[in-house]
């Protein structure tokens, strides 16, 4: 299958609300991002959920938070410990869940009894005191029920390897939507994979092996069966960042490819380059860079296919930094 068969789906991130600028904290207040709105607006159309506001809790509203209770997480009222939305909080994200099948990721806002995607305060139900760390129960239950979704929180975007490890998964998995929408069949599932083989290497070597097998037996099983196994065990593996070394060892590989076809003063000189980097003297886009060069001197099929030279726009330049 040929990328330009495919049929191109938008590229819709879900997003907490608060971050879009939108007044809907128990305080009628925000929490604007600038990142999201100004730069990563430009490529994502974003569908915008207040858990809170749609269980009904009002704006403003008294704070809630995350109590242990006899073994159990539950959401609680601050000041009003009678007050439990637990149930409703769940109900509405397993709806949300499946409003989500063809969306590509979901931003959270950190640290909220709701939203937040990891150590979230949990409080003791008698003492009052912090004694443990969840998800927030709305986020907790859209990550249970879409394991292979790319979520991330707005704070964490500021790490520069968690941002590109976050906007390439939600790439990729955009790129897994539209093959689904233009009909997955084996070869489709063939295509899909030989142009991200380099991607998943540099995350996840075990995981590349283990896709390639369930990718060559795919024409023997049920395709709608080994794509679901697929994207799963795809989407694991992304999550797993990728080191300098990785991606040292995927720049030789593809090295590799052209090796024959260049003098050994260039070899030397995208050696060195590739050494530097993986010592974090120049940032990866460097030795990428001169790869495309090499590519557009002594073209290159297969090379030229894989995501891994262009994984996402260069203007968002999430590889320019070591
Ligand atoms: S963190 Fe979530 S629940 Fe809280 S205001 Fe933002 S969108 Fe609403």
């Amino acid at each position: 299958m040929e990328s330009a068969a495919l049929r191109v789906l938008p590229l819709r991130i879900a997003v907490s609300s608060c971050l879009l600028g939108n007044q809907v904290r128990f305080d009628a207040g925000h929490k604007h991002s600038a990142y999201l709105t100004q730069t990563l607006g430009e490529y994502f159309e974003f569908i915008a959920f207040c858990p809170e506001v749609a269980i009904g809790l009002g704006i403003p509203r008294p704070p809630i938070r995350l109590v242990s209770v006899d073994g159990s997480i539950r959401v609680r009222g601050v000041k009003d410990t009678q007050q439990d939305v637990t149930d409703a909080l769940i109900q509405y994200a397993e709806g949300v869940a499946r409003q989500l099948q063809h969306v590509s990721g979901y931003l959270f806002k950190k640290g909220s009894p709701s939203c937040g995607m990891e150590r979230v305060k949990v409080y003791d139900a008698q003492s009052g005191h912090p004694v443990d760390s969840s998800a927030g129960m709305f986020a907790g239950t859209i990550m249970q029920t879409l394991p292979e979704l790319p979520v991330e929180e707005e704070g964490r975007l500021m790490d520069p390897r968690l941002r590109e490890n976050f906007i390439e998964r939600v790439f990729i998995y955009h790129r897994w939507h539209c093959y689904c929408a233009s009909g997955m069949t084996p070869a489709a599932l063939v295509d899909f994979h030989t142009r991200h083989k380099f991607s998943v290497l540099a995350h996840d070597e075990p995981a590349y092996r283990e896709l390639g097998r369930l990718v060559a037996a795919a024409g023997k099983r049920d395709i709608g069966e080994v794509a679901g196994e697929y994207i799963r065990l795809l989407m694991r593996a992304l999550t797993k960042l990728a080191t300098p070394k990785q991606h040292a060892n995927v720049l030789m590989h593809i090295m590799g490819f052209f090796k024959a076809d260049i003098d050994s003063g260039d070899k030397a000189e995208l050696l060195d380059l590739i050494d530097a980097y993986r010592q974090q003297q120049v940032p990866l886009i460097v030795p990428i860079t001169l790869i495309h060069h090499h590519l557009r001197c002594h073209p290159n099929d297969y090379i030229s296919s894989q995501y891994y030279i262009n994984p996402h726009p260069r203007e968002l330049m999430l590889r320019n930094r070591i």
